[in-house]
């Protein structure tokens, strides 16, 4: 591994990493600030990835021969590498999925469906993802809960004050994001958990925009369940992980039947395997976990504290540079935020505005985000959304501050 450990941030050595960071798009360097939707990949994650594929491809838990007992110790020592990330007490409490998406989907169903009912209430907040409000919804459509929302303010910050009052004797659930993926708002969650457990409220926490972006202790903040995505933590697509507690994911049913999640079967009846293989039916994307454990060691050899804190100076240098210029409004501008810049331009729409960015090789996203809610409430249709990661540049805030001003331009 070639990355740079030293101090101060060496965001050169790390740049070289990176190998697509070196392309050209549209005869410019490609600046890259879309890492929220999908971050790049370091080579030593693709050359595990290369390696997996051609020297150790087998199937997991099903063979006495040398490459699936290879292949079963690779798959399981990643799980040990994400419990060891997020400080969760065993192995067994983190279930591999393809995304935060599908971990969402499979709380919503294997808690939802066994312990809500009619009535019961579903607390999450304003800055949800599509991903942590429409598994909830089906959930509500079949079993008639109800689901309540926190409301935020114009900066994008949850009201603290309306969330206790919406807690009473009916909440069941509460599911709320970390850090939001529209706005970059970093969710008191510590707090919301606690204020829910002072009830005996289990509480989700939607991690994906989190778990790149800075340290997460799961026991530190007593999250029931915590979900992320590999492709957005420098790993590949298809793989992301549910953390539940023990107590919670053996109460659970599992969601899809198969293969691999029993320990018997027969026509008559099936019992099913123990945490967290009850919960991980079929081959599982077995290269792609094995790939994020290598993106876990490189995230965890730079520090996800460096990484916080060098992203966090960025934010505040491209806040303030983009925030200067006439005629763009900022979205989102919470006092405690990571990695997200959304802003509007007068009179110019985010796609317009994505799509001139994007002739001078500089890639952001134009749109709702996933996130049409919190886009109502700011007022906005959609915005352009610059997302940040560590191995991004002030040079890189500098072109993108350029290229606004050729948007303005253009629209004059
Ligand atoms: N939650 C948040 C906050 C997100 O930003 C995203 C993706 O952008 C998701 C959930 C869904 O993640 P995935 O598409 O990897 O399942």
């Amino acid at each position: 591994m070639t990355t740079a450990l030293q101090t101060p941030f060496d965001v050169a050595a790390i740049r070289r990493d990176f190998p697509i960071l070196g392309r050209q798009v549209n005869g410019s360097p490609l600046i890259f600030l879309d890492s929220a939707a999908s971050s790049q990949m370091p080579q030593v994650v693709i050359d595990r990835l290369v390696q997996y594929q051609t020297h150790e491809h087998a199937n997991v838990h099903r063979g006495v021969h040398t490459l699936s007992q290879e292949a079963t110790t690779a798959y399981e020592g990643v799980r040990r590498k994400v419990r060891e990330l997020i400080g969760a007490k065993e192995d067994r409490e983190i279930v591999f999925t393809r995304g935060t998406t599908e971990a969402i989907n499979l709380v919503a169903h294997g808690y939802g469906r066994s312990f809500l009912g009619a009535g019961d209430e579903i607390i999450l907040s304003a800055l949800e993802h599509h991903a942590n409000i429409v598994p909830w919804q089906m959930l509500c459509e079949d079993k008639g809960c109800v689901i309540r929302v926190i409301p935020m303010d114009d900066r994008g910050v949850l009201d603290m004050d309306a969330y206790r009052e919406l807690l009473n004797e009916r909440t069941k659930f509460v599911s709320v994001t970390h850090v939001s993926n529209a706005l970059g708002t970093v969710n008191p969650v510590g707090e919301i958990i606690r204020l829910a457990h002072e009830r005996g409220v289990p509480v989700l926490v939607d991690g994906a925009q989190a778990a790149p972006h800075m340290r997460v202790n799961v026991q530190e903040l007593d999250a029931d369940f915590y979900t992320f995505s590999g492709h957005k933590m420098c790993g590949p697509t298809g793989i992301g992980i549910l953390y539940g507690k023990a107590e919670l994911l053996e109460k659970m049913k599992p969601w899809q039947g198969g293969g691999d999640m029993i320990l018997s079967v027969s026509f008559e009846k099936t019992t099913y395997n123990a945490i967290p293989h009850k919960f991980e039916a079929g081959t599982p994307p077995i290269a792609a976990a094995i790939a994020l454990g290598a993106a876990i060691d490189y995230l965890q050899a730079i520090g996800l504290d460096a990484i916080a804190a060098y992203e966090h100076e960025l934010l505040a240098y491209a806040t303030e540079r983009v925030g200067a210029i006439p005629g763009v409004t900022i979205i989102g501008t919470a006092p405690e935020k990571a990695a997200v810049l959304s802003f509007v331009i007068d009179g110019v729409h985010p796609h317009d505005i994505g799509t001139i960015l994007d002739q001078e090789g500089i890639a952001v996203r134009a749109g709702h985000h996933c996130a049409q809610p919190v886009m109502k409430r700011m007022g906005v249709p959609a915005t352009a959304r610059a997302s940040f990661a560590f191995y991004n540049t002030r040079a890189e805030v500098d072109a993108l501050v350029a290229g606004i001003s050729t948007v303005k331009e253009i629209f004059g």
